[in-house]
């Protein structure tokens, strides 16, 4: 564990990143703080970073652009390998396959996906330079087993799995450790308009998860006693998928 190096956490602004961000300063980490527009909401989470004494940097860029990442990112890592990289910006964009644009296809691949090969090329140099890191991709439940209208982003989340794997792979001789956190149904803005009545008895434990619940994970993904684990997928989801 190296809290002298910053942790960047991509759509840190709201809900699981923000909880995310939250939960590792409390541990004692740095945070290095991107989302796309709310700039409101990445305030607060700054200034809620900073009361707790540890240092928060604001990175707005859209994680899909790959110019925008290294505008924002190159002049920080040339001085700083960030100790790790949350991947965890996403948006969804559902329709029934028949229904989906090719708009809808391409943000949602571009924004999970496209975006983590975007980032990990970035980091990881630095990293390996640094001796060793790691690196956490938020998944989904909806990439282990497919969902409805989600054609989109549950092939985004099961190619973030299949791409964490790999790079795990090639890693693992370098120190830098590749693991996946796959979240259920989280109470956050993205799953606000859900009929939650009629999901929460399909859940084991008949509740949605809270942000923090994702936060604890990542944070144990990080630390000292996660030193032998990569290339895993840590479901966290009240037992919805087993
Ligand atoms: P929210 O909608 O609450 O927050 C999304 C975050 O991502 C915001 O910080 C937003 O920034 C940022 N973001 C969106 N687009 C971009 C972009 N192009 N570039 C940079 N940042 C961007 O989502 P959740 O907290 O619910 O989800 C976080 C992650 O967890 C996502 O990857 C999601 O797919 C995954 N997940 C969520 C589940 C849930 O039930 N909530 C379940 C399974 C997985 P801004 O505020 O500026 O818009």
């Amino acid at each position: 564990m190296e809290k002298n190096r910053p942790v960047l956490i991509t759509g840190g602004s709201r809900g699981i990143g923000a909880a995310i961000a939250l939960g590792l300063a409390k541990a004692g980490y740095d945070i290095w703080l991107n989302y796309h527009t709310n700039t409101q909401r990445a305030e607060e989470v700054k200034s809620r970073i900073e009361s707790l004494g540890r240092a928060c940097l604001l990175l707005p860029f859209d994680v899909s652009d790959e110019a925008a990442a290294k505008e924002a990112l190159s002049p920080l890592l040339a001085e700083q390998a960030p100790y790790a990289l949350v991947h965890n910006a996403g948006i969804t964009r559902d329709a029934l396959a028949a229904n989906m644009t090719r708009e809808q296809w391409d943000s949602v691949i571009g924004i999970h996906l496209t975006a983590y090969y975007i980032l990990t090329r970035l980091v990881l140099k630095p990293m390996l330079l640094a001796r060793g890191g790691r690196i956490v991709a938020i998944a989904s439940i909806s990439g282990e087993v497919g969902e409805v209208g989600q054609m989109n982003y549950s092939a985004a989340k099961a190619g973030l799995i299949g791409a964490s794997k790999a790079l795990a792979r090639e890693m693992g001789r370098c120190g830098v450790l590749v693991n996946v956190v796959s979240p259920g149904l989280i109470e956050t803005d993205m799953t606000s308009g859900l009929p939650m009545d009629k999901i929460k008895p399909l859940i084991p434990l008949r509740r949605a998860g809270k942000p923090e619940e994702v936060a604890g994970v990542v944070e144990f993904l990080l630390g000292e006693g996660a030193g032998y684990i990569t290339g895993q997928v840590i479901g966290v989801n009240g037992g919805l998928y087993m």
